[in-house]
């Protein structure tokens, strides 16, 4: 295992919820964060204090991550308070549970924009830093709707199954250059995702609750310390989908 201390790691989605749990973790680990927002800005800056009062050097940027001009700033604003980043978790995401039958174009490109494509232009974005120092971790924050489908909607399910067909990708291409690939596939964690959608009860889980944003976040660490797991998914699901 390796150990994380003088690392940069981007959360993106870092304000509350998973991506919160995950910035936390990982800076308890050693390794320097960046958290990004896109609205929340007194959640995102109590995070930055909270990272900071672990002795961790810290960059907070508001960023809408659908935006390909947001991304650039984004990244550009971390790397230079903190350095190149060593570990990406895509993380940001929306979900609008809704009847498929009234799903719109709009809607669809929404999702899809925000929980997919922001994936890629973020790999797109570290992969070169980290080819360049051959070493590198993304963690791919998709779900269990990927698998199952899911109480959201189609176009949620399908932008998280998209999520692993990029990991599938970059995992292989990037194998040999100490990049690891990695998805993990939550469900029902106890967020403000989950408590706001109706249709995400707790006896949809065989173990009979919701999970925790610090169960995922574990994982979220051992994947950032493991360099000997690429191109997974990681099941962090109380067991609704079993492999
Ligand atoms: P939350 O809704 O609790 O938090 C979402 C986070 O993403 C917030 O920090 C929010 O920022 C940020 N965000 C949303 N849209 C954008 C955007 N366009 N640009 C930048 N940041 C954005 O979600 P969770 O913590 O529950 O989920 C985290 C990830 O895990 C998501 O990708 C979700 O799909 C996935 N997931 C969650 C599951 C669950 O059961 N909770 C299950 C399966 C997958 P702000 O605070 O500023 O709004």
């Amino acid at each position: 295992m390796e150990d994380l201390a003088g690392k940069v790691a981007l959360v993106t989605g870092s304000s509350r919820g998973i991506g919160l749990a995950s910035a936390l973790a990982l800076a308890r680990a050693g390794a320097d964060i960046g958290i990004n927002y896109r609205a929340r800005e007194s959640e995102a800056h109590a995070a930055e204090a909270e990272i900071q009062g672990l002795n961790r050097r810290c960059a907070c940027v508001q960023a809408d991550v659908s935006s390909g001009a947001d991304v650039q700033r984004l990244l550009q604003q971390v790397e230079r308070k903190l350095g190149p980043i060593d570990i990406l978790v895509n993380n940001a995401g929306i979900a609008r549970p809704q009847p498929f039958e009234e799903i719109t174009e709009g809607d669809w490109d929404d999702l899809i924009e925000t929980n997919l494509k922001s994936c890629f232009l973020l790999t797109q974005g570290v992969l070169p830093a980290m080819r360049a120092r051959q070493w590198g971790r993304i963690i791919n924050l998709s779900s269990v709707a990927a698998q199952v489908g899911g109480v959201v909607g189609p176009h949620y399910a399908a932008s998280k199954a998209g999520m692993h067909g990029l990991t599938h990708y970059y995992a292989q291409r990037l194998a040999k250059e100490g990049i690891t690939v990695n998805a993990i596939a939550p469900a029902l964690i106890e967020t403000e995702m989950v408590t706001s959608n109706l249709k995400a009860q707790p006896g949809l889980i065989p173990v009979g609750r919701f999970g925790t944003s610090d169960e995922v976040a574990d994982v979220v660490v051992m994947l950032a310390r493991n360099g000997y797991i690429t191109g997974q998914t990681i099941n962090v699901n109380g067991g609704w989908f079993m492999t």
